[in-house]
């Protein structure tokens, strides 16, 4: 399938964990802006100079600076894929219509306190990047990541007065996207709050239903 996804929903809602299935079952290339940029801020780029400290506040970085990267990313792409944490805002929404057409947006609905405990336990590979849940996923051996033994670590957004900042940022920033995109017909909405096969299983039939 040559599809066209975004996947909104606040942060904790499970957006990296389904795409992560969905590009494996869909045979569909993965961007994530959150581990792109993650990722330039390891690297020590100048990209990753300039992000870091809204990232570490839990604010959005620069429209400008996510728009670029995003845009390189997808200009590199014969097939569909699955854009996971992108657009966060309005602005980025119109600007990825003048690169791409999306076909489908999936919104995963999840209430805040419920998120607030996912993101508080969540741990994160170093290495692979691997996501786990210190109660509902962790790891076989303490602090090691089962896929590829790197090392476990939390996110430092993943701390509790960053994550209510970035929820509010959501809020404030994201929500109104799913307005946007149910006007345009595209939105698909799932209730987020259910195991990860249940809601991996709810995205891929109502993918079917569209077509
Ligand atoms: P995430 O891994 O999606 O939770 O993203 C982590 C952080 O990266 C966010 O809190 C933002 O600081 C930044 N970020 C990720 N995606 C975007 C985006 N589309 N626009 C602006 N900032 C972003």
């Amino acid at each position: 399938m040559d599809l066209k996804i975004v996947l909104l929903g606040p942060p904790g809602s499970g957006k990296g964990t389904q795409a992560e299935r969905l590009t494996r079952e869909l045979g569909l290339a993965h961007i994530s802006t959150g581990d792109l940029l993650r990722e330039a801020v390891k690297s020590g780029s100048e990209l990753g100079s300039k992000a870091k400290s809204y990232m570490d506040a839990g604010e959005l970085v620069p429209d400008d600076l996510v728009i670029e990267m995003v845009g390189e990313k997808i200009r590199g792409l014969d097939d569909g894929y699955v854009l996971d944490g992108f657009p966060r805002n309005l602005e980025q929404a119109r600007d990825l219509e003048r690169i791409t057409e999306v076909d489908a947006v999936v919104d995963l609905r999840v209430d805040e306190e419920e998120l607030v405990d996912r993101l508080s336990k969540r741990r994160t590979c170093d290495s692979c990047g691997a996501v786990y849940h210190l109660r509902f996923n962790p790891p076989e051996r303490e602090g090691k990541c089962d896929r590829c033994g790197g090392q476990l670590y939390q996110r430092e957004d993943d701390s509790e007065g960053t994550i209510r900042e970035r929820l509010r940022v959501y809020r404030e920033n994201t929500l109104p996207l799913v307005e946007y995109y149910r006007e345009k017909g595209v939105l698909i909405d799932v209730d987020g709050a259910r195991g990860i096969d249940e809601v991996f299983q709810e995205i891929i039939d109502r993918l079917k239903e569209r077509d």
